[in-house]
């Protein structure tokens, strides 16, 4: 019994500071909420709020069942102490770190047996049909109990109470955070005598003169507000993770139309430019635009693409499966890993010493880890741009000409360093090409590889005391492994014939690594072993029987590579040996022969001969997820050089071109690079 009313003494605490914000470690400062809640609940209200009164001890089974519980449960055994500066003040707005609330309400879901950690309207919205699933999210009304609560909470950051428990006194908010809070109030009030939620809602909107989307605008905030308590209205763009463009249809269309408006070449700065019209902000309360970041973001929500323009098929793959797989499971895990060396700077503050955050951890050799971000990007004459924002729906269209000479560079940039390059920037990774002097006038896999191996010289000569990463995205010509490198794709079941060995074609090289070609011009190729595998322990596995065995130099297939690993006969004999055009349904690794090799973790993971280049001078190679242009900030760099660069007296001279681009490259300030 005593553990239970512990238990309950501790949610107690807990709720209120879930209404305010704030960590209740005193009893006068319950008093004073306590105060606060019976002055808005009379007992007669016959609500259940009474039971968060500290006299009355209340079963943890009468207690307020839905309430979202986010706060952190304070230490009841510590002895009383006074009220702390920022507890009188008021609420704190830091959010609540996400994984303590979790625990938090699994904790209590496991101590009232009915407690629903969270308010039901907070699960995601179903699209209704024929509507976009973006609509309207929040038109079920909260449970009255969360609105009584939420009222509690605003009136507190509202008219945050003296320390002497009398009278309130001005709170710290600005003028427009001020209203918002207050019609969210007035909705909630509105809510409470009866009236219906939509009603409630579009009634304020409506007395403030506002539109319905107010209203829409309304819900959303006490929705977000009920949800987590930290959770103010001080954006209008959106607030948390939830962006005002996934709650207000006629921002979408507004902002569809205007970048159609803008034509082909539209960018993300677009946006940020038309939300920061006056009378747009005025429209939509708001006193900022968006940043350019989220401008970004809401480029791909509207159906945007940050790619090349489309030259064929466009795939969008955000959220395939292989595509987050390797995101959640490949690189961000690497990336984490990284962080706690990496340099971090101060927003907007010069390039001192006093601005730097030094990492939080350090090795014991006291090593700090640059990241190289690589990117490559074209420059034309008469700047037409090659990567744009493209609509979904843009079909391919045969490239136009006369964009005049080109010029294609390719370098690294990192936020510790700015553009790689020795400290008197005579030796450097650039490389400036001009497409049509190379097929395609992109990098060829060699190209990639001849690139990293300046860069590695550079870094291993002027930066030897940093450990370094080159971050790649993930371009096919990036991503090219040996051609002898393992593979389950084409491999045989069965032991070959003699007369018939399984090997891999690979091209002819010369003395000097150029590729042999026949009288007719056809590359000359030749049939090599693929490399070995590795067992589990490591010790290297031969895909071909040994010398002296009776199949010597003959390709061992499948089936006893797999009885070699160790799995049983009786279990291979019940395995197909492959499914139908090996399209293995998704997240299957057992269905058939190939899909079993080709899960072993040696099969899974080969090395491009980019990674195993570089690998072999310390240096390590990771690889952007698909899809996520976002995350290479050398995006920027080229954006910001285009930018310099149009302004630039225009000339078709190849000449200028190159020294144009150069000036323009040269032109960003360290500072704008650790953005
Ligand atoms: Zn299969």
């Amino acid at each position: 019994m005593k553990c239970k009313q512990v238990a309950a003494r501790k949610l107690k605490l807990g709720m209120l500071k879930s209404e305010v914000g704030q960590t209740v470690t005193s009893p006068r400062h319950l008093d004073i909420l306590n105060d606060n809640i019976s002055a808005q609940f009379p007992p007669d209200d016959g609500h259940k709020f009474r039971s968060i009164r500290p006299s009355g001890e209340p079963k943890p089974a009468a207690l307020i069942p839905d309430i979202p519980i986010w706060a952190t449960v304070p230490d009841v055994t510590a002895p009383p102490s006074p009220l702390t500066k920022s507890e009188v003040n008021g609420p704190r707005y830091e959010s609540a770190p996400p994984l303590e609330m979790k625990l938090i309400s699994e904790l209590y879901s496991g101590l009232i047996p009915d407690f629903d950690p969270l308010p039901s309207w907070s699960t995601p919205p179903k699209p209704v049909d024929g509507l976009s699933p973006y609509g309207d999210n929040n038109r079920s009304p909260p449970s009255r109990a969360s609105a009584h609560l939420a009222i509690m909470s605003l009136d507190l950051i509202l008219r945050p109470p003296r320390t002497t428990g009398n009278g309130y006194k001005q709170p710290k908010l600005n003028t427009n955070l001020k209203t918002r809070l207050q019609d969210m109030q007035s909705v909630l009030r509105l809510f409470c005598k009866d009236a219906g939620w939509m009603d409630a809602s579009e009634t304020i909107a409506v007395a403030k003169g506002r539109g319905p989307y107010y209203g829409r605008t309304l819900r959303h905030w006490i929705k977000s507000f009920i949800t987590d308590g930290n959770s103010l209205p001080t954006n209008a763009w959106g607030s948390g993770n939830v962006s005002r463009l996934d709650t207000d249809d006629g921002l979408r269309d507004e902002l569809r139309a205007h970048l159609q408006d803008r034509g082909k070449y539209v960018r993300a700065q677009d946006l940020v430019d038309y939300l920061d019209r006056d009378e747009v902000k005025a429209r939509y309360h708001a006193t900022v635009s968006i940043s350019l970041k989220t401008a970004q973001r809401w480029m791909e929500d509207l159906g945007y693409n940050w790619t090349d323009s489309p030259t064929g098929q466009y795939v969008d793959g955000h959220e395939r499966v292989d595509v987050v797989d390797y995101r959640q499971n490949i690189f961000l895990p690497a990336w984490f890993a990284k962080e706690p060396r990496l340099r971090v700077w101060l927003e907007g503050t010069k390039d001192e010493p006093g601005n730097m955050h030094q990492p939080t951890h350090t090795s014991p050799l006291n090593r700090r880890t640059v990241v190289w971000y690589h990117d490559e990007s074209v420059f034309y004459a008469h700047d037409r741009r090659e990567r744009r924002w493209v609509p979904v729906t843009e079909n391919a269209v045969p490239r136009p000409k006369g964009e005049g000479h080109s010029l294609m560079v390719a370098d690294f940039v990192s936020a510790d360093y700015g553009w790689l390059r020795s400290p008197d920037g005579k030796e450097s990774a650039r490389v400036l090409l001009r497409p049509g002097a190379r097929r395609d006038g992109y990098f060829t896999n060699d190209d990639i590889v001849e690139q990293a191996t300046k860069a590695m010289d550079v870094l291993k000569k002027y930066y030897p005391n940093d450990d370094h990463v080159l971050v790649y995205d993930n371009a096919t010509t990036h991503l090219k492994r040996s051609r002898d490198s393992i593979s389950a794709r084409r491999m045989p079941m069965k032991t070959s014939k003699p007369e018939k060995n399984w090997l891999v074609p690979t091209p002819s090289l010369d003395e000097s690594g150029d590729q042999i070609f026949n009288s007719k011009g056809g590359k000359v190729m030749k049939l090599i072993e693929m490399a070995p595998g590795r067992f589990d322990d490591g010790t290297p596995q031969s895909f071909y029987f040994p010398k002296g065995h009776r199949h010597a130099g003959l390709f061992k297939g499948m089936r006893v590579i797999l009885e070699e690993r160790g799995f049983p006969a009786s279990q291979l004999n019940k395995l197909k040996w492959e499914c139908k055009n090996f399209h293995c349904r998704a997240g299957r690794t057992n269905c058939c022969m190939r899909r079993v090799l080709y899960s072993q973790p040696d099969f899974q993971n080969v090395k491009s001969v980019l990674e195993d280049h570089c690998d072999r001078r310390g240096i390590e190679v990771l690889f952007l997820p698909k899809f996520h242009p976002e995350l290479n900030p050398i995006e920027q760099c080229w954006g910001r050089a285009k930018w310099y660069y149009r302004r630039l007296p225009a000339s078709s001279l190849e000449e200028d071109l190159e020294r144009n681009v150069v000036e323009s490259l040269e032109s960003i300030p360290i500072t704008l690079m650790r953005r």
